[in-house]
């Protein structure tokens, strides 16, 4: 206590969202900001904004197939607006670790109590492309990705998905112009899902037979939710590649994988 009043006198803390100097019981929002932060409560409704932008964009990627596909729940924090920009910001830009692993924790532990995520079985960063990654030294949505796994307790693969095209920033793209940057974007490896899921085997947690599909629900993370143009990719070239993986009488068990998405943050639509 007495080394964290010091250190505040040396270095203030500020309040991530209005920039107010923090007290030494406050952490990363002051108290007022906290109180305001606009929470989606997504996480309780199935059918919620940022579940229909993304089952809307899988399904025109789907066609007439998606009727048998179970529908993809998507859940955030809170809203991206106003001071709470920074939240995400933070750690994206600045390498605010602390801050960002802290509201990683907080959507895990929402996402642990909502009936719609108490059952994922995968967590799934959606990945950088290398060059990116290697400017910035570590992919945000990875730092988020292992939080919200240890809160759900279960694995994280970080190397499922790899971004193989190099797509421009989203930031001044409108919806059709995201959706045609990052088609075809992704590259998935299923080996890491293979290989997890012939652990789980031998852990007498799973049959080992269906190879590889002793996942059935995948989470997807990100720090931010715009389109969901990103995401609803990333879900297309997982089930491009579990079909692929799967033929014949598997095929069924591979449709049956629900694939969702959460991230801290959702743009207000
Ligand atoms: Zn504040």
């Amino acid at each position: 206590m007495i080394w964290k009043v010091i250190a505040d006198l040396l270095m203030p803390r500020t309040c991530l969202a209005c920039g107010a100097e923090l007290g030494p019981e406050e952490e990363h929002l002051c108290e007022s900001c906290w109180k305001d932060l606009p929470r989606t409560r997504y996480w309780k409704l199935r059918e919620n904004p940022m579940a229909e932008s993304f089952n809307s964009l899988v399904q025109r990627n789907m066609g007439e197939d998606v009727r048998y596909q179970p529908y993809g729940y998507a859940a955030s924090l809170y809203l991206y607006k106003g001071g709470y920009r920074e939240i995400s910001k933070a750690l994206k830009y600045r390498r605010n670790f602390a801050a960002g692993r802290y509201f990683a924790r907080m959507l895990g532990t929402t996402l642990a109590g909502s009936q719609y995520f108490q059952d994922v079985d995968l967590v799934v960063p959606i990945p950088l492309h290398w060059t990116r990654r290697w400017q910035r030294g570590y992919n945000q949505a990875a730092v988020i990705a292992r939080e919200v796994a240890a809160c759900l307790g279960c694995p994280c693969d970080t190397r499922l998905l790899k971004r193989t095209r190099h797509t421009r920033t989203q930031t001044h793209l409108n919806a059709e112009g995201r959706a045609s940057n990052v088609a075809g974007a992704f590259q998935v490896n299923l080996r890491g899902w293979s290989k997890l899921s012939g652990k789980m085997a031998k852990n007498g947690e799973g049959d080992g037979v269906s190879e590889g599909l002793r996942f059935r629900h995948c989470l997807l993370i990100d720090d931010v939710f715009t389109t969901g143009s990103t995401a609803a990719s990333c879900e297309r070239a997982i089930r491009a590649a579990l079909r692929t993986a799967t033929p014949g009488r598997n095929s069924n068990n591979a449709r049956r994988v629900r694939i969702s998405v959460a991230t801290l943050a959702c743009v207000e639509r």
